[in-house]
């Protein structure tokens, strides 16, 4: 039988989606926007482009590929910071690149004339960043492959290797120690030290530019590189639209992809692509004035997300107006704010950060993190511009300065435009390029929350639990906010018609860009977790979250007392809580009762109030005094849980169990360690820390 006309369209569709495979869509010059179509998303390089390491190193005329694994940010404006010192000071031709959108069979192919450099951060309990969990389990495979099956695959790899950890997590900068093992085996050699940044101690940017020295002069060294004057050379471009006006419905004045420019908004929503999501309900959990904390709960009834008990909401805050205004200002571009302007990269590997024509309104308000740390490099590197030369010099101090930047920024937690107006006393900056701006700062991140939610209870409606960031901090007349909690409370206040909202508070952009989070709505997606209640119910758990670490374990006990309800044979739960005093910010006081109320003898609460007494009592006390009954519930196979800080409690109470285990097993605390270790190991033992 000859062929019909469907045959024909079914063939020729199937012709057509093989060449664009074979050619990754090359013959079509397809181009991946990065805020196109979320579902769009290729798996493929950037821009269409190949995935072998050493052919876009070829195709591109570089001879430097900074990888970074990066979950918030830092490890990718750390690679993009090498990128650009790299190209200034030696003249590398350097390209940054994300490890989701390579393969890495490909290293071996890479030429000992090049050098590839990886930024990666370890995330949570010794885990691979989002984009670096295929890398990395290539790396580390039984039975790597690469691409020519040399007997040595990667004699000819030059590296270099810093990574971004937090020595408050058992699995110090895993990551790169890992890698830099994996790559040495593989026969790879490393071009200075393998540098490791320490979140835990507060020193991850000093860490980094300790390294970052000896190691340019290791590499300078082996690649004969000569250094020259570092001059700032911008990578993207930002030109003024002669056409377009903030009224042009192409515009982007905030909306995170095109989809929610075009107002076709549609699902899968992740980190690309965020639910505006309503809020259902908000409310103040603490009795006192002077400090706040939200309950928060959003409905996604109106989306395909779904959530499991201990997963992570994402919230994508917006900066605080008073914040956004300061910064325009000092840059002396408030007249011009609504300017809109084309963003081009120069450089075909560079990304353009945010979708463009935009303005620079936007650009601050909605995708810089312009209230973050600021980093004494830039500070250098923009010196340059400074308005007369008392300031340069000043600039240039505190750039060169460990101690002096210390003592005058971070310690008084100076954001960017802080800086300028302290250095520049009153004068406008308006020599910088916005490029440097673009290119020196973060991009405004989403912060995550524990759910404090049941998916059984409530699966269509998430609720957090959030501490608003204020602090009083010396040296400074007005208080330091946090930007995410801060917007959130604003949007509580709004909600609630809050009869004294904060004035900072009010200053957010509440309905978002042309009005679309109007009616109370927020951006969010949803990160799946590995912090689960055990898949039977009838295990016992022991949860300890003083703060808003109680956040899952309301989630926990929202679940077992619905479990209860329902006649199912529920574990003994034992939840140590702990806060200042029992009057002023314990939270969910009345709703504990009620889960009691369901599970009988099942839930015990023990609670630790630090300040109510005259002895500071901390939850790791109260585990202690329940030894016995601790150590027992672990030997019927208890699972337990720590939520909250991560710098001191978490510590704390893992080593109070290490000495619990050895009091009450007749064993060592080093023994009672490993068997800690080996219950992360099994996942009897988690945590959900930050
Ligand atoms: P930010 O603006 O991000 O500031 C946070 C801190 O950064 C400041 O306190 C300060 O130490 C430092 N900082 C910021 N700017 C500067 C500066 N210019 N100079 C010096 N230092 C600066 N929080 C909760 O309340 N509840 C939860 O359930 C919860 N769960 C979490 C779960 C996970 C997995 C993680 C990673 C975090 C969780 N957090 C939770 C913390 C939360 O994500 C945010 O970090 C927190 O709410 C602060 O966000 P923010 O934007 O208000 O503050």
């Amino acid at each position: 039988a000859g062929l019909d006309a469907l045959d024909m369209i079914v063939l020729s569709v199937i012709l057509l989606g093989t060449l664009v495979y074979f050619t990754k869509g090359k013959l079509w010059g397809v181009t991946k926007n990065p805020y196109g179509d979320p579902l769009q998303e290729t798996s493929g390089g950037k821009d269409g482009a190949s995935r072998n390491i050493a052919e876009t190193l070829e195709e591109s005329n570089k001879n430097c590929i900074i990888f970074y694994g990066s979950q918030t940010g830092t490890a990718e404006d750390y690679a993009s910071r090498l990128a650009k010192e790299g190209k200034s000071r030696f003249g590398l031709e350097t390209m940054v690149a994300d490890l989701e959108d390579f393969d890495f069979d490909s290293l071996d192919c890479v030429p000992s004339d090049k050098v590839v450099m990886f930024v990666l951060a370890t995330y949570g309990e010794g885990e691979p960043t989002d984009n670096a969990v295929e890398f990395f389990e290539f790396i580390n495979g039984e039975d790597v492959q690469f691409t020519q099956g040399a007997d040595v695959p990667l004699g000819n790899l030059n590296y270099v290797g810093f990574g971004l950890g937090n020595n408050t997590y058992e699995h110090y900068n895993l990551m790169i120690r890992a890698v830099d093992k994996a790559l040495q085996r593989h026969g790879a050699t490393r071009i200075g030290e393998a540098g490791e940044g320490d979140d835990g101690a507060g020193t991850m940017e000093e860490d980094f530019l300790a390294w970052k020295d000896p190691m340019w002069a290791a590499l300078a060294e082996k690649m004969g590189l000569g250094e020259r004057e570092a001059v700032y050379e911008p990578i993207f471009s930002l030109t003024p639209s002669d056409t377009l006006t903030v009224d042009s419905p192409e515009v982007y004045l905030g909306e995170p992809n095109k989809t929610m420019l075009e107002g076709t908004s549609k699902g899968p929503y992740n980190a690309h692509n965020p639910y505006v999501a309503p809020i259902a309900e908000s409310h103040e959990l603490f009795t006192v004035k002077d400090r706040n904390c939200l309950h928060i709960e959003v409905d996604i009834s109106g989306s395909n997300l779904s959530y499991q008990t201990g997963d992570h909401l994402a919230v994508w805050p917006t900066n605080a107006g008073a914040e956004v205004d300061r910064f325009l200002s000092v840059l002396g571009l408030t007249e011009k704010r609504n300017t809109v302007l084309n963003v081009k990269a120069l450089d075909p590997t560079a990304k353009v950060p945010f979708p463009a024509p935009t303005t620079y309104d936007a650009i601050v308000r909605y995708h810089m993190e312009i209230c973050g740390p600021v980093s004494r490099q830039f500070l250098a590197t923009i010196a340059a511009f400074a308005p007369d030369e008392a300031t340069k010099a000043e600039m240039a101090k505190l750039g060169g300065d460990r101690d002096y930047f210390h003592e005058k920024v971070n310690a008084r937690h100076l954001n960017i435009a802080g800086v300028l107006e302290f250095v520049g006393k009153g004068k406008k900056w308006s020599n910088i390029p916005f490029s440097a701006f673009v290119e020196g700062i973060t991009k405004l991140q989403p912060r995550y929350y524990s759910i404090s939610s049941s998916s059984l209870v409530q699966p269509k409606k998430i609720s957090i639990t959030a501490v608003v960031e204020s602090q009083v901090i010396s040296g400074r007349t007005d208080a330091f906010h946090g930007v995410a909690t801060n917007y959130l409370f604003a949007l509580k206040q709004k909600q609630n018609g809050d009869p004294n909202p904060s004035v900072f508070g009010q200053t957010y952009e509440i309905m978002g860009p042309r009005n679309k989070y109007d009616g109370i709505h927020v951006p969010v997606h949803v990160r799946h977790s590995n912090f689960r209640l055990p898949s039977d119910p009838s295990k016992p758990i022991i949860c300890i979250g003083p703060g808003t670490g109680v956040a899952p374990f309301r989630a926990f006990l929202q679940e077992r007392a619905k479990q209860a309800t329902d006649g199912e044979n529920v574990g003994e739960t034992l939840l140590f809580f702990g806060c200042r005093r029992s009057t002023e910010d314990f939270l969910y006081k009345n709703e504990w009762d009620e889960y009691k109320k369901a599970m009988g003898d099942k839930f015990e609460l023990i609670t630790a109030f630090s300040r109510d007494g005259p002895k500071k009592v901390y939850v790791q006390h109260r585990l202690q005094e329940r030894a016995e009954q601790v150590n027992k519930l672990l030997e019927d196979k208890a699972y337990i849980y720590v939520c909250g800080d991560a710098a001191n409690m978490a510590r704390e109470v893992n080593s109070v169990l290490a000495q619990i285990l050895a009091s009450q097993r007749n064993i060592t605390v080093a023994k009672g360690e490993e068997v800690i270790k080996n219950m992360r190991a099994t996942s009897q033992y988690q945590e959900d820390v930050w």
